[in-house]
C-alpha cells in the first residue's frame, strides 16, 4: 500500500471513483496505520471537497455517512474532487473512545500535526497536509459521542471574509434546523486548521450517545450533497429546510461549565432550552439521592451542550450555553 505522503490528487482518474488504503504509520507488530480514502474525481475540473468523519472515535454517524455518499456519487456528472475520510482517528475508533487509546490525545487538539510526533499527530500532520490542503471546502462531521448530548446543528466559520461567507452559505443550505456562526475557532482543530488555510467550513453535531439515529443519517446524507452542490461539485439545487435556531458563540466546548463533586449527574433543562443567569441547570448527586452540587447557569444563554454519561468525576464538562445571532 502507498504511504499518504505519496498521496496527490493528480493520481486520482477523472471520471471515476477510488477506495485508498493509505499508511501512516507503523504499529508495534509491524503492521501499518492505515486511512482509507474514498476520492471520487469528475469528468471535468472544479472544486475539491474534503469530508472527514472519526476525528473523535466515538461519533459514528459520519462514519456511515461517508460510504452513503460515496455510493451516491456518480464521477460522469461531478465537476472537481470529493476527498472522504470515513475513520481518521482509527485507534480511537477501534477502542469505542473519543481520544487515542495509543497516546491519549483528542485529535480535534493537535492540528496541525506533527509527522515526527505520537500517532494521533502523525495522523492528524497527513490529513492536513494530504488532504485539508486540497480543500475548497472542509466538512468535518462530528456529534456528541458517548459523553455528551447535542442537537443536530451545523456549525461555520462565521467570519467578514471569502471564506467566511462561503462558509456561510453552506451552512444555511445544508439542512440543519439548528445552525451556530462562530466568530473565532480555538486551536488544534481540523477546522482552525482550515481557517489558517483561508479555507471555508463547517462541521456537525448531534445527538449521538454510540448509536446513529435514522434522522441524523438522513441530515448528514443530504446536507453533504446539499454542500456539494453548492460548491458546483454536484448540479442541482440544495434541498434545504428553515433555519430554526441561528445561534452564535464560541463553540469551544471545552469551556463547558464543569463539575466541582463527582457523582451521578441529573440535568433539570433540555437542549436549546433559554436559560437566565443563576438558573438551576441540574444536579449532581451521590449514590444515597444527596445532592452534592447544584449547577447554576453563570450566564444567560442557549442550552447548547450537556453531559450525557450520567457518572461524572470533578472537573467533567456538564453544559454549554451560547447567545442567539441578533
Ligand atoms: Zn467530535
Amino acid at each position: 500500500m502507498p504511504h499518504i505522503r505519496d498521496f496527490t490528487l493528480d493520481s486520482l482518474p477523472t471520471a471515476t471513483k477510488t477506495v485508498l488504503d493509505l499508511d501512516v504509520a507503523t504499529m508495534p507488530d509491524g503492521q501499518p496505520l492505515r486511512l482509507t480514502l474514498l476520492a471520487a474525481r469528475g469528468r471535468e475540473a472544479g472544486p475539491t471537497v474534503v469530508v472527514l468523519a472519526g476525528v473523535h472515535g466515538d461519533e459514528y454517524e459520519g462514519m456511515l455517512v461517508i460510504p452513503e455518499v460515496f455510493a451516491r456519487l456518480d464521477p460522469a456528472q461531478m465537476r472537481g474532487t470529493v476527498l472522504m475520510v470515513p475513520i481518521c482517528n482509527v485507534p480511537a475508533y477501534q477502542g469505542a473512545l473519543r481520544s487515542s487509546p495509543i497516546d491519549g490525545l483528542n485529535m480535534a487538539r493537535v492540528f496541525p500535526g506533527d509527522p515526527n510526533g505520537t500517532i494521533t499527530q502523525r495522523i492528524a500532520y497527513w490529513l492536513g497536509e494530504r488532504v485539508i490542503r486540497h480543500a475548497h471546502l472542509l466538512i468535518d462531521l462530528h456529534s456528541a459521542g458517548l459523553a455528551y448530548h447535542i442537537p443536530p446543528l451545523v456549525g461555520y466559520y462565521h467570519h467578514d471574509s471569502a471564506a467566511g461567507r462561503r462558509s456561510q452559505e453552506v451552512a444555511l443550505a445544508f439542512g440543519a434546523e439548528v445552525v451556530w456562526a462562530h466568530p473565532d475557532v480555538a486551536a488544534g482543530r481540523t477546522v482552525s486548521l482550515a481557517t489558517d488555510l483561508g479555507t471555508p467550513w463547517i462541521y456537525t453535531e448531534a445527538p449521538g450517545a454510540g448509536r446513529v439515529r435514522p434522522e441524523d443519517f438522513a441530515l448528514f446524507t443530504q446536507g453533504v450533497l446539499n454542500s456539494l452542490k453548492v460548491m458546483g461539485v454536484l448540479d442541482g439545487a440544495p434541498e434545504t429546510r428553515p433555519v430554526r435556531h441561528y445561534l452564535l458563540g464560541a463553540g469551544d466546548l471545552d469551556k463547558s461549565i464543569a463539575a466541582n463533586a463527582g457523582g451521578l449527574f441529573v440535568s433539570q433543562v433540555g437542549l436549546l432550552d433559554e436559560v437566565k443567569a443563576g438558573d438551576v441547570l441540574g444536579e449532581v448527586r451521590d449514590p444515597a439521592g444527596r445532592v452534592l452540587e447544584t449547577v447554576y447557569a453563570p450566564s444567560p444563554g442557549v442550552v447548547i451542550s450537556m453531559r450525557g454519561l450520567v457518572r461524572v468525576f470533578p472537573g467533567d464538562g456538564l453544559f454549554a450555553l451560547t447567545g442567539r445571532m441578533e
